[in-house]
């Protein structure tokens, strides 16, 4: 029997509220995840790691604000997450994580079938990598309740490429995308 797979994209301290490119309510999907780690066979997280001139920062004409800077405290896995039940840990400063990892090879040698995708963010990183490991021939399933998205115009053009590509949401969208502000 092929086993299943928890994926968690980057809950890094830079992509919760008071980092340097936060998610909003990112923090909000670490309780979420850790309650899901104990239902799965194989779990991996991955880090966003940039070098300090990445160019994908804006200092060197990228879109970005520097962020996720290796070895710096935001690059660091959230605090609550239970990253001690982490089998593999991948750091890679591409939104695809797949790309120039052993991402893909470490899932199959672990004979891994299905994956469920969580983590940051739903529009960027996670859907990157959800729609790499659905051509590289895994059942991909999207956990929407464990994502946050950055806006909801990009969560909605997610779900419909996740569609496209026989990934399947599970959960309402409603939790992944921001809430109006309440102030
Ligand atoms: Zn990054």
């Amino acid at each position: 029997m092929g086993k299943r797979a928890l994926v968690v994209i980057d809950v890094q301290k830079d992509f919760v509220p008071g980092g340097a490119l936060a998610v909003p309510e990112g923090d909000e999907v670490v309780g979420v995840i850790n309650e899901l780690m104990d239902d799965y066979d194989t779990i991996v997280l991955t880090q966003d790691w940039h070098p300090a001139d990445d160019p994908s920062f804006v200092e060197q004409g990228g879109p970005w604000p520097p962020h996720c800077i290796q070895g710096t405290e935001g690059a660091e896995l959230h605090p609550d997450l239970a990253a001690d039940k982490a089998d593999h840990i991948v750091k890679a400063a591409v939104n695809d994580k797949t790309s120039g990892t052993d991402l893909v090879e470490f899932l199959k040698n672990s004979n891994v079938e299905e994956v469920t995708m969580t983590g940051l963010a739903l529009d960027y990183c996670v859907r990157e990598t959800a729609l790499s490991l659905a051509d590289a021939g895994f059942k991909v399933k999207v956990h929407l309740p464990a994502t946050r998205a950055v806006s909801e115009d990009t969560a909605r053009k997610a779900i419909a490429d996740f569609q496209e590509s026989g990934i399947e949401p599970t959960g309402a969208l409603e939790e992944a995308i921001p809430k109006p502000s309440q102030s």
